[in-house]
This record gives structure tokens, C-alpha cells and sequence, in this order.
């Protein structure tokens, strides 16, 4: 299980400090989930030198290589500060920063070259949902920004589903619906590629997941943890998520073991 926290454009920077202090002072992180926190970008190298259980993950990146850029940074740069996994194709990057399906590839791209693992969103408009293309959306986002990838690069790709009218809005998907949603993502996964490839890649959950609601949503066969913005600012909401997501590991190692 991988839970991965985004704080977008949140928190000052001694905020981000404590959060990591109030991290660290916890009890383990349970067996069996990896834990990311993605903090504003400015704040990453400081981050990357602090001694705490989360993965250090970015909100970006860029699609350009070094050289005459100002303002962008490539992948390689947030490898050097220690960044691990970087999120890319967010719909708050797609939609409100007018990032096309050519430039969320090429971030990919950039992203795998630099030795980083990548966070890679897809999800569909409310109004997809109601005009029944959610499925074609979604599977096309997939084969633009995935399907050119070799298969021994797949190993550091992880797929986060946020249907974009769950982000931020309090409205969830339903278990059912993220369940078939993921199983449709699995599906493509395993004819693009393969069995093997298709079960190992994490396919996370993002949109409005909270404490209430973890354990249902990553109960779900193929959800395999959670992307989630809100409800990781806070230390105890977020951990609350990780436990969540231990209860589902512990059954899931159970389940590998007898069988
Ligand atoms: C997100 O932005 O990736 C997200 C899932 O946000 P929230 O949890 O606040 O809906």
C-alpha cells in the first residue's frame, strides 16, 4: 500500500518543519505502506535533509532539460535535494496551468530518466461522468502518458485515479466506483503490458479521501492506497490514512502467505 499526501500550496515553511517533527515523534509507520508527502517545491531541499518516515515527493516538474529555463527545474534537480517520487498530470496542473497530454509525457519521461519514481494522475470532469465517456477519458490520459514507456520502467510508475469532481469538493466516489474505475485502469495495464506488471503497479485513490472513508475505498481489491490533498496537512488525519491503509496491508500479506 502507498499513501501520498500533497500539500499543494499550503503551509509556511516552519509549518512543513513541525509537520515533519510531529511525523517523526509518532509511533512506526505500519508494515507493509510506503508513505510520500509531496510540500511546496521551495521547501524540498531543506526537506531532503530532515530525518523522517515519508518518502520526499515533488508537485512538479519540468519538461525542459537544464539551460536557458528561468523558473523551471528539471528532474534532476529534485533528485539532487532528495525528492523520490514526483506527481505529474494533476488536473490542478492540467487545467489550470494548461499542461496537454504532450508536455504530462514528456514530465514522465524526464521524471524516469532522472532515476525518480512518478506519481502519474489521470481522471475525468463531472461532465465526463455524465455523458458516460468517464472510461474513454481516463484510458486515453493512460495510453498518452504511459503507453510509450519500455517495461522495465514500469516498476517506478504509480497510477493515481482522481476523478476531478472528488478533488477538494468533499464529494468521494463511491467504493464501487473507484473500484471499477481501478479495475478498468488494471485491465489496460495488463493488455498493454502484462500480468505480472499490471498487478505490481500501485494504483492510488485521490479525491476527497479522509479518515472516514480509508478504509472503505482502499478496502477495495484494486485500490492500493490513496493520493490525498485535504486531509494530509494535518499530522493526525494524515496518519489516521496510513493506519488505514496498514489494516488493508495486513490482510493483504495474510492473504499472500496462505495462499
Ligand atoms: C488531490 O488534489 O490530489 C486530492 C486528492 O485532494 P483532496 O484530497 O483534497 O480531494
Amino acid at each position: 500500500m502507498f499513501v501520498a499526501g500533497n500539500w499543494k500550496s499550503n503551509k509556511s515553511f516552519n509549518e512543513a518543519k513541525e509537520f515533519a517533527n510531529v511525523m517523526s515523534a509518532m509511533s512506526a509507520m505500519p508494515e507493509g505502506v510506503e508513505v510520500m508527502v509531496a510540500p511546496p517545491t521551495p521547501y524540498l531541499a531543506a526537506m531532503g535533509q530532515l530525518e523522517w518516515p515519508c518518502r520526499l515527493g515533488a508537485q512538479n516538474v519540468s519538461a525542459t532539460g537544464p539551460g536557458a529555463q528561468t523558473g523551471e527545474y528539471t528532474a534532476e534537480m529534485l533528485a539532487g535535494c532528495g525528492v523520490q517520487d514526483v506527481i505529474v498530470g494533476h488536473s490542478e496542473r492540467r487545467d489550470g496551468h494548461g499542461e496537454d497530454d504532450e508536455a504530462v509525457a514528456e514530465k514522465v519521461n524526464r521524471v524516469l530518466e532522472a532515476g525518480l519514481r512518478v506519481v502519474f494522475c489521470c481522471g475525468e470532469s463531472l461532465q465526463d461522468r455524465q455523458t458516460d465517456v468517464h472510461f474513454d477519458k481516463v484510458l486515453r490520459q493512460m495510453g498518452s502518458g504511459i503507453l510509450h514507456l519500455p517495461v522495465e520502467l514500469l516498476d517506478r510508475v504509480v497510477v493515481a485515479y482522481e476523478p476531478i469532481w472528488a478533488i477538494g469538493t468533499g464529494l468521494t466516489a463511491t467504493a464501487e466506483q473507484a473500484q471499477e474505475m481501478h479495475a478498468a485502469i488494471r485491465g489496460w495495464l495488463r493488455e498493454a503490458y502484462d500480468e505480472s506488471t499490471a498487478s505490481r503497479i500501485p494504483l492510488l485513490y485521490g479525491g476527497s479521501c479522509k479518515p472516514g472513508n480509508a478504509d472503505e475505498l482502499f478496502a477495495c481489491a484494486d485500490v492500493d492506497g490513496g493520493l490525498i490533498g485535504g486531509a494530509a496537512l494535518d499530522p493526525e488525519s494524515f496518519r489516521a490514512i496510513v493506519d488505514a491503509a496498514g489494516r488493508v496491508a495486513a490482510t493483504r500479506m495474510h492473504v499472500d502467505t496462505n495462499s
